[in-house]
């Protein structure tokens, strides 16, 4: 269609001929669409909707899936009817300016990287829901990290495992058992290229085995200013099993996994020795890619003549390790066989016995009957390791003490740097408006420092308030859709399709329990004693209400008997409509539950969460934490920014914990969290509840931020760790 033919004036832009504009149009946005970078800048982020909403929403917010749908004249003509052009050519000149600014921390602070950029290990990579090679709090960490990387100017490349069918959507039955659906995804529809060698061709890494060769090929993704590659064995040349080997993540057995782990550790060393890539720092988040290291120790002994030794050290120096797991069962170990097929070539390279290779992945070298543990390789290899909380940090050192039995536990060399979270991200837009109305100028740019967060205290509360609800009000329309779509899909009752349209109330007290479902986590402690629950949830004053996600790891049945149990509460009539299960827990279900909720519920059994990160989310947007002293809730919580179960302590069994965990829940919701969010003033204020959003965005915001998190690696970890003359401070 013709401008003519729209009504508007062609005269009105004379000197572009249409054809010429409208692909120079469909070329901005599709670079735009090209780096992750839009996806943490709202202003782009609707850009995109604007162009279809609704297909917008049921392509998974995918931009490139949401352009392939137009032609440059269909997109001209769209954008010409929703003004488009100018916040088109706006985002593009912000991306085109944020990709050459020199002006940033890195380079001012952590100029020693430099021309050696630091390479960061991590088997998954949360990024944005669109791109689901994620699972769950790691990849969604990896993905913030890497954000603030790009955001700091901090010379970063990152690798990892390209997943075509990621990890698996979740659909509950009518009995509210998990099933688990896997879904291809297509490389065009994705913001993958493939990464090319300074000769300008693709990349190949070839892994020699004892079984014959796994070839994987590499993508590049652009997150801002840093560059993602990902490694895919869907090859040509590959035996028809080997093709299949990354397209699950945590999927398969043992063998899968070690296979997986050759690829990320020793395909990503060589791909980025093809690409020309050297890294000064070998950033190893989480024990999957430690195999790295020996293929950076064999490079070393041949390009330097070292023998393995030192080697080993000189690689040990350069390489930093960051752990995550406070549950023995979660760090991978293989067996001897396994270790010799996979690593066995790499092994005679390095001119090592079975015997030594093995001894690196032992706590004690000489057991026989010992596994390959992935952690111990890493902590062995690793001059800086870290855990991830401050209570962690202890529970680790505590964890590993076997490796270095001559040292007292407080010497063990495991420090810590607490986990964070990208603002831009996680922030809603209606609150960065309220921020930007009421913090210094050019805040986003100081969002590690506690002094510009001190202004929320001069915010008008009732203009807090009213940001909150606005958002709540979001939470529960997303909420209500979503669940009416799952009734009909799971073959409900017209009226019960028709319910979830209504279910939920905004004036009513909403928390939100939402992780994977794990047993240690207990999601299902609020409802231990069940009268009480409804009790509360029933109270015709001051009800509550709950919005429950979470998936569990496909093979965890308890995990999924809890998802059940949870889940049909709603043919529990005290229940129905009050406590709600959204099925499958993502970045998208994320991001509107830690926006909109007034409470985040989490309760693992301390001290087994490392960290947790969802909570830290809901302090940016005005939501209130009430979880058990564990993570970094432990080191969070004074007293009047949140609300805390138990004291800290542990108990000698879980049984007993859990019981009085379960009594100290019940008693702050009933004494304290109910009657205070319900406590209003005469212009209908919870002033005290309101209060402590202040407290809680005040002092936390900037210090669980990822932003903090980034400058933290790179002083106590990334700066030493490349030679540079930064103090080497216990982490
Ligand atoms: C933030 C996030 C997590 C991590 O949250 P926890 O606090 O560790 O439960 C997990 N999954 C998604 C989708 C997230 O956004």
């Amino acid at each position: 269609m013709s401008q003519a033919e729209l009504g508007i004036p062609t005269g009105s832009r004379p000197l572009r001929q249409p054809g010429i504009s409208a692909e120079s149009l469909y070329e901005k946005c599709m670079t735009l669409a090209r780096n992750l970078w839009w996806s943490w800048h709202p202003e782009v982020v609707n850009l995109f909707r604007d162009l279809d909403p609704i297909r917008w929403r049921q392509l998974d917010h995918n931009p490139i899936s949401l352009l392939a749908e137009f032609t440059p004249q269909r997109l001209e003509t769209r954008a010409t009817e929703m003004v488009l052009h100018s916040r088109v050519n706006h985002a593009y000149r912000q991306l085109r300016e944020y990709l050459k600014s020199g002006q940033t921390w890195g380079a001012t602070q952590a100029g020693v990287l430099g021309a050696r950029p630091v390479a960061y290990f991590s088997a998954e990579f949360g990024i944005h829901e669109s791109v689901p090679i994620y699972s769950g709090g790691l990849g969604v960490l990896s993905g913030d990290h890497i954000k603030s990387a790009s955001g700091l100017g901090i010379p970063l490349v990152a690798i990892g495992l390209f997943y075509d069918q990621g990890y698996f959507r979740q659909q509950l039955d009518l009995d509210g058992y998990q099933h688990e659906e896997y879904v291809d995804s297509h490389v065009d529809n994705l913001p993958l290229e493939p990464a090319l060698c300074p000769q300008g061709n693709p990349i190949t890494v070839e892994i020699e085995t004892r079984e014959g060769r796994l070839l994987a090929k590499v993508w590049k993704v652009l997150v801002g200013r840093v560059s993602l590659f990902l490694l895919d064995c869907d090859v040509d040349g590959n035996k028809p099993e080997d093709r299949q080997l990354t397209s699950r993540l945590y999927g398969g057995d043992t063998r899968t996994r070690i296979r997986q782990e050759l690829v990320i550790g020793i395909g990503g060393t060589r791909a980025l020795r093809a690409m020309g890539i050297r890294p000064a720092v070998y950033h190893l988040n989480e024990g999957h890619s430690a195999f790295a290291v020996l293929e950076v120790i064999q490079e070393r002994m041949h390009q330097d003549g070292l023998a393995f030794d030192d080697a080993l050290r000189e690689v040990s120096q350069q390489t930093v390790f960051t752990t995550h797991t406070p549950v023995p069962a979660g760090h991978d170990r293989f067996d001897a066989d396994l270790i010799e097929e996979h690593i066995g070539p790499l092994r005679d390279k390095l001119g090592i016995s079975s015997e030594q290779l093995m001894g690196l992945g032992r706590v004690e070298p000489q057991n026989e009957r010992e596994p390959f543990c992935m952690t111990v390789l890493a902590l062995k290899v690793s001059r800086r390791a870290n855990a991830v909380s401050s209570l962690h940090g202890h529970v680790s050192r505590r964890m590993w003490s076997s490796l270095w039995p001559w040292r007292v536990e407080e010497e063990i060399p495991i420090g810590h740097i607490t986990n964070g979270v990208h603002i831009p991200s996680w922030l809603a837009w209606q609150m960065k408006q309220l921020y930007d109305r009421n913090f210094p100028a050019a805040w986003t740019r100081k969002m590690g420092e506690p002094e510009v967060w001190q202004h929320i205290h001069r915010v008008d509360p009732g203009e807090l308030w009213e940001t909150h609800n606005a958002l709540k009000n979001q939470l529960l329309a997303f909420t209500r859709r979503r669940l009416s779509r799952q009734c009909r899909r799971r073959g409900e009752s017209d009226e019960m399709v028709e319910a979830a349209r209504t279910m939920l109330d905004p004036s009513v007290l909403t928390i939100g329990i939402a992780r994977r479902f794990a047993t240690y986590k207990r999601a299902d402690l609020v409802f231990t004693d069940i009268d009480r629950a409804a009790a509360l949830v029933q109270d015709s004053d001051r009800p509550i209400q709950f919005i429950v996600s979470g998936k569990a790891h496909p093979a965890d049945e308890p995990g999924k008997a809890l998802i059940q149990k949870i889940a049909n509460l709603r043919l529990d009539e005290r229940f129905a409509g009050r406590v709600v299960f959204l099925e499958d827990y993502d970045i998208n279900v994320a991001r509107h539950l830690v926006q909109g909720i007034d409470v985040w519920l989490n309760n693992p059994r301390r001290p087994l969460e490392a960290s947790g990160t969802s909570g830290q989310k809901v302090v940016l947007n005005g939501g209130l934490n009430f979880s058990v002293l564990d993570g970094w809730w432990a080191e969070a919580y004074n007293g009047s920014n949140g609300f805390a179960i138990g004291q800290g302590r542990s108990h000698v069994s879980d049984e007993t914990t859990d019981a009085r965990d379960a009594a100290d829940l019940y008693r702050v919701l009933e004494d304290e969290l109910i009657p205070m969010y319900y406590d209003r003033d005469d212009d209908g204020l919870p002033r005290e509840w309101i209060g402590r959003m202040m407290n809680s965005i005040g002092s936390l915001a900037w210090r669980f931020s990822s932003h903090r998190m980034v400058m933290d690696y790179c002083r106590s970890a990334y700066i030493p760790a490349a030679g540079g003359l930064s103090c080497d401070m216990k982490m």
